[in-house]
């Protein structure tokens, strides 16, 4: 606290990400990356970018790539929204889009970027509790609500919300904004983006950093509405013109044209995740059903938190949440086999 802080800095509790360790040697299964690097056609793109252009300002509006993008998905370039990475994207969701008198309404267990979002821009939320077996019944959310945003698959659980039942959602929800997040929908689930067609209040954001193997690059999209997207587009442009700098535009080019490589790098962790599962339920672990790159993972004879420090002790790391209903879990992200088979030999050790 210092007295220069305005009041609201103050009061914030920002969201703290996965570490991000120097150690190559370490086995690193916390943030949810991509095992292996980018198609080789984004480097390629990145290297063709010249002096000239990187001189100048980049295309404010990302013309190229949201074009790109609208073609792919069947929809007009005014139905595209980019920024700088999917969190900067959803910040500029909250602010423009969920922020009603009634409350915001999100799962009880879900990414936890949300409830900062809300504090910073003074949004009403309330948690909708997940069923017992971390489900979202789309009934739970039959109440007052000014706007709901749910990721699919959902994070940190990684279970997946069918097509039909993000249909029920909306139907029953047609004057609140529906925000789906998927962040990891790549990984196997279906996207919502076709019921673009049938609902204006639907808006769904994705992003290059999980599939396209683009964390570091920094690039995510929201399609919706055109009357949803001006919205950010308003807000985006009281914020900062230039959220994509050329390297970032040419490069999510390149990774969207590479379509087959795309579909094999995550054909292989889906792979890796289906036999890390049953590795981890040979061990004795209750393993939630995961359409995404990473699994939830709990030990009934050994608590979550001391598994997860021990594995920190052999170079593995994990995520652990101390929060209600998941702390005695682990979220592990799908790497390599040879990833998946250390942190099984470090979890071995551990449970013998
Ligand atoms: C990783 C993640 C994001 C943010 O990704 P960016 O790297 O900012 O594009 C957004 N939502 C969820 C649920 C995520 O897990």
């Amino acid at each position: 606290m210092s007295r220069f802080w305005s009041d609201i800095v103050g009061r914030l509790t920002p969201y703290v990400p996965g570490e991000q360790p120097r150690l190559d040697r370490l086995v690193k299964l916390n943030t949810n990356e991509h095992p292996y690097p980018p198609s080789p056609a984004v480097l390629e793109a990145i290297a063709g970018v010249t002096g000239d252009e990187l001189r100048r300002y980049p295309d404010p509006e990302s013309s190229a790539l949201k074009q790109a993008l609208a073609q792919r998905h069947g929809l007009e370039p005014a139905q595209v929204f980019l920024g700088n990475g999917s969190d900067e994207v959803l910040a500029h969701v909250f602010q423009a889009l969920l922020r009603h008198e009634d409350p915001l309404l999100f799962p009880d267990v879900t990414y936890s970027f949300y409830p900062v979002w809300c504090e910073l821009y003074g949004i009403p939320w309330r948690a909708v509790p997940l069923r017992a077996d971390f489900a979202i019944e789309p009934l739970d959310y039959d109440a007052r609500a000014g706007a709901i945003i749910l990721p699919n698959p959902n994070a940190p659980t990684g279970r997946l919300l069918s097509v039909d039942a993000m249909r029920r959602l909306l139907q029953r929800n047609p004057d609140a904004v529906v925000v789906i997040d998927e962040a990891y929908i790549d990984f196997g689930g279906a996207s919502a983006v076709p019921l673009l067609a049938e609902f204006d209040n639907l808006l769904v954001v994705q992003t290059l950093s999980k599939s396209r193997s683009l964390a570091g690059l920094r690039v995510g999209m929201a399609m919706g509405s055109a009357a949803l997207i001006e919205a950010l587009e308003r807000v985006k442009n009281s914020f900062n013109s230039y959220p994509l700098g050329v390297l970032a535009q040419r490069a999510a080019l390149a990774a969207l044209e590479d379509e087959p490589y795309f579909l094999e790098a995550n054909r292989r962790v889906i792979a890796s995740r289906e036999r890390l599962v049953a590795a981890l339920r040979l061990q004795g672990f209750e393993v939630l059903p995961s359409a995404a790159n990473f699994v939830m993972a709990s030990h009934p004879n050994r608590r979550a938190q001391e598994l997860f420090t021990g594995l920190r002790e052999q170079g593995v790391i994990v995520r652990y949440f101390s929060a209600p209903r998941i702390a005695n879990y682990l979220r592990i992200t799908v790497g390599t086999d040879q990833q998946c088979d250390a942190l099984l030999a470090a979890l071995a050790q551990l449970l013998a």
